[in-house]
């Protein structure tokens, strides 16, 4: 049902300031939904020399998901919004992103399942989900579902901006040519690639990450903290909850149907990933 467009057409530009300058609200776009023009900032820097990241908006409050765009194209990202779970969904899957915030309560499909769907489809988008306050159990089904991160309702634009960034660096700092090895487990840190005897491993953006810290010393065993701080970096943005459930999916995903477990807990100490 997609049109697998590549990773690299530019459906996407960057319109800082177009609300000021009169120009029609972001719900007001051309009926394909895509922003074309010579403009696009893919490759462009966003604040904290960070490069601009490529951003769907999946949110059907509309004055809502009109505040984050304005919010986000000001700090130099590339935007695009839907206001319904299934065109987000096919947004997402027809122009891949580099990030999605995704509303979970939304008209024709909710969130967990446009997640759902982009994981199944191997989507490499970061994914922030939004929660509604009172709807704890949302965070963890969310993180469970393969969301990197997630804010709940209300938020600032600060903590917004902060959380979409921490995100976007974490895909920016994981360049380096490197090939980690574990066992039979490898990762390509540049190309961001996990297979396990040569079998493709699909990790969501954060899994690979919590990955990559246990991969870069084998048999160092890492407290929930400072696996949260070497992954997560600002305090704000992780609990060791959070950790857990990362930790679960990545067993899940690198030791189910193997017969040696790679990744260790060591009860109240740690985690760690060693040779049999
Ligand atoms: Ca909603």
């Amino acid at each position: 049902m997609t049109a697998n467009i590549p990773r690299s057409s530019p459906g996407f530009s960057s319109r800082p300031g177009a609300d000021e300058a009169g120009a029609p609200p972001f719900v007001c776009l051309p009926p394909s939904r895509r922003f074309a023009g010579p403009e696009t900032a893919v490759g462009c820097l966003a604040t904290d020399d960070l490069p601009a990241m490529r951003i769907l908006v999946v949110e059907d409050e509309r004055q809502l998901a009109r505040h984050i765009t304005r919010a986000l194209e000001r700090h130099g990202h590339s935007l695009r919004t839907e206001h319904d779970g299934a065109l987000g969904l096919q947004s997402a899957l027809d122009e891949p992103p580099d990030l999605v915030v995704l509303d979970l309560n939304l008209p024709s499909l909710d969130g967990l399942a446009v997640l759902a769907q982009l994981r199944s489809a191997n989507s490499p988008a970061r994914v922030l989900i939004l929660t509604a306050r009172g709807e704890v159990d949302d965070r963890v089904k969310g993180l469970k579902a393969g969301a990197d991160d997630y804010l709940a309702k209300p938020f600032s634009v600060d903590e917004l901006i902060a959380r979409v960034e921490a995100l976007g660096r974490r895909g920016a700092t994981a360049t380096a040519a490197d090939l980690l090895k574990v066992s039979d487990l490898q990762m390509d840190v540049h190309h961001r690639r996990v297979s396990r005897s040569g079998r493709p491993i699909a990790l969501s953006p954060r899994e690979l990450d919590v990955l990559q810290v246990l991969m870069q010393e084998p048999g160092r065993v890492f407290s929930r903290t400072e696996l949260c701080e070497r992954v997560w970096q600002r305090q704000h943005e992780y609990d060791t909850r959070t950790v857990e459930i990362f930790i679960t999916r990545l067993r899940k995903k690198v030791d189910t149907g193997f017969p040696t477990p790679l990744i260790h807990t060591l009860r109240t100490v740690g985690y760690t990933i060693r040779p049999p």
